[in-house]
């Protein structure tokens, strides 16, 4: 989708801290974290929000990118946040796994 900023940052149009990437999901620092480590992830296709996943296949992938990302950051316990519609907070309209911890057990490299 050419005007969402989620997609543009998958692109590389517009600059992320990025954290995992494979076929499925791109996973980038929040830019406003609200935990140690706060970083979003996000299927590849443009999905608006939760409501409209249909892909099982995309769904099985998010979770595994949510557990790469634990790994990478080194955090055992987290926290998942998935604002679904604008009237519960969702600002960005391209489906995002939040991933926030404040139990970071090491340092990243
Ligand atoms: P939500 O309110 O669930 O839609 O969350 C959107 C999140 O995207 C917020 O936590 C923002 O800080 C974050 N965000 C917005 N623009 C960017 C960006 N360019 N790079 C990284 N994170 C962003």
């Amino acid at each position: 989708m050419t005007d969402c900023i989620f997609c543009k940052i998958i692109n590389g149009e517009i600059p992320s801290k990025k954290v995992y990437e494979n076929d499925f999901v791109f996973a980038f620092d929040d830019i406003n974290p609200k935990a140690k480590v706060h970083t979003l992830v996000v299927p590849k296709v443009h999905v608006e929000s939760l409501n409209e996943l249909e892909d099982e296949k995309i769904m099985a992938e998010i979770l595994k990118g949510v557990k790469e990302v634990a790994k990478i950051k080194g955090v055992k316990s987290y926290r998942l946040q998935v604002n679904t519609g604008k009237a519960e907070g969702q600002e960005v309209m391209h489906l995002h796994f939040h991933v926030l911890s404040n139990t970071v057990e090491r340092k990243e490299n």
